[in-house]
């Protein structure tokens, strides 16, 4: 599912605050593992993810994602092909706070050739899936970071996707949202999705089959 090949990220290359952020990182996750990537903060990690994500494309090596390297897809190309494939669960939630729950969700499948009522239902499911669904008509922006989490959760179940990107996806949430959020993943893997999380928390870390450890952008 994920092949890295002598992967390096530098930031600002050249200049007097360059970062080598990934270092030649070798990785491969096979399709239908769950894997999380553990490390202290600034190891790489988000790094790491964003590029299999195609969100960075300024690095050297190879970034095999589904079969497909995506170094030299077009920004149009590379946004299609996320659609399709990746469902991204990040630290930024991406929301509109001025939309409700519904909305926001509603949003997300707009270029979907569905019907509105299959629209409504997908939301309706998704949002059941991650408990939330008294939130429905709650405007995003009255909601706590937790709660927002959830809503983005949801956004990236509304498709079947072949791949979960999560960058600590129960960051903001409490033991019991944490591990509902967890075991709702773990269940979308034994479908057959591959999922890669970032986590800092061994707890979360446990609900995945494999943990990859970054330090200073190297693999462990
Ligand atoms: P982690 O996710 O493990 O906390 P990151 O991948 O966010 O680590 O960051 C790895 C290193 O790259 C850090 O030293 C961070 O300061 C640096 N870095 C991350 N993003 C940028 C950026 N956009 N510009 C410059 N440096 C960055």
């Amino acid at each position: 599912m994920i092949k890295l090949e002598n992967l390096s990220v530098c930031y600002n290359k050249g200049k007097e605050n360059q970062c080598l952020a990934l270092d030649n990182v070798n990785l491969e996750i096979a399709d239908g593992e769950m894997v999380a990537i553990m490390g202290k903060s600034g190891a790489g990690k988000s790094t790491l993810l964003h590029t299999v994500a195609g969100l960075i494309k300024d690095y050297d090596g190879v970034c095999t994602v589904s079969g497909t390297d995506i170094s030299n897809m077009t920004e149009k190309d590379l946004c299609r092909f996320r659609q399709q494939k990746i469902g991204l669960i990040f630290q930024e939630d991406y929301l509109l706070d001025e939309c409700t729950v519904r909305e926001n969700l509603m949003l997300a499948l707009n270029d979907k050739k569905m019907k509105h009522e299959e629209r409504e239902s997908a939301v309706a499911n998704a949002l059941k899936k991650v408990n939330f669904v008294k939130m429905y008509n709650c405007t995003v922006g009255k909601l706590s970071g937790g709660e927002k989490k959830r809503v983005a959760i949801a956004r990236a179940l509304l498709n079947k996707h072949d791949l979960i990107l999560a960058d600590e996806p129960t960051g903001n949430l409490d033991v019991e949202n944490s591990n509902i959020i967890m075991a709702l993943l773990k269940e979308i893997n034994s479908t057959g999705t591959t999922i890669v999380v970032i986590t800092h928390d061994a707890d979360v870390a446990s609900y995945c089959n494999k943990t990859v450890v970054i330090q200073d952008g190297k693999i462990l």
